[in-house]
């Protein structure tokens, strides 16, 4: 956001808050128009404050921002949508919450990406409607991926650049996709996946949300796709984390 404006109205889902001083709230939110941000919440810890209830973690919300000294301060706040039978479901309350987990790992601050944000509310909605969880976090992921530019290659071996066959393959988080057989010896990450789950991460890679809905994997493989995602996706936080601390650290570093 440019510093020389003093307010902004921002379409926002709230990914988390914490406390700040004795009664305000710091909030971290994701917004269409300029991504990631952090903002204050004045008195949000008073019984009497009107604007938290706008507030809570998973809301979608319009917020009117002014310039504060150091951060963005909310003057008014306004819920679009608070997904209330999320809140209704233990269960997919946690679902949401590693939804938002992930959108708030992948991302930086001052990074707008509208697609996301869209994406983010979409598959919020997606909960809401009770849609089958393992297609919403499957479709989430996989666009979140593409949207990040860290997209999968799955129809050809990043190695050879052959064309997969039907067989058992690889997949490599490292080099980013499927690896065949011939090629798996030279990596040292891969991982076995079977045809059925690399069908359906493919299916969720070119898919429309719709289409993917069609999806109905078998017991086993909906756990294994499961287990191939987490291990990807972990794989590229833990990357990420460590080159931004590298990076914080060479900023950091006197000599430079
Ligand atoms: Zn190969």
């Amino acid at each position: 956001m440019s510093s020389r404006e003093r307010s902004r109205r921002v379409d926002a889902l709230i990914l988390r808050h914490q406390r700040w001083g004795e009664a305000d709230r710091l909030l971290t939110i994701f917004t269409k128009e300029n991504g990631k941000l952090r903002v204050i919440a004045k008195g949000a810890r008073k019984t009497t404050s009107r604007k938290a209830g706008h507030l809570e973690p998973f809301m979608r919300s319009t917020l009117q921002l002014a310039q504060g000294r150091d951060l963005w301060i909310i003057t008014q706040a306004d819920t679009i949508n608070a997904f209330l039978p999320i809140r209704e479901n233990l269960q997919i309350m946690g679902t949401a919450s590693y939804v938002i987990e992930l959108l708030d790992k992948f991302t930086y601050e001052d990074g707008s990406n509208p697609q996301l944000y869209k994406l983010a509310v979409e598959t919020l909605e997606r909960l809401s409607a009770a849609d089958p969880v393992f297609v919403i976090l499957r479709f989430y992921e996989m666009r979140l991926l593409d949207l990040m530019g860290y997209r999968p290659q799955l129809f050809q071996c990043v190695s050879c650049q052959e064309d997969i066959q039907a067989e058992e393959q690889y997949i490599s988080a490292l080099v980013g996709g499927v690896i065949c057989p011939r090629c798996a010896h030279k990596y040292e990450d891969v991982r076995k996946i079977s045809v059925a789950a690399l069908k359906y991460l493919r299916h969720f890679q070119r898919s429309a949300y719709k289409e993917a809905l069609a999806a109905t994997p078998v017991e086993g493989v909906i756990q294994e796709v499961e287990r191939i995602m987490q291990w990807y996706l972990t794989y590229l936080l833990e990357r990420a984390i460590n080159s931004q601390i590298f990076l914080q650290q060479i900023r950091k570093d006197p000599h430079e």
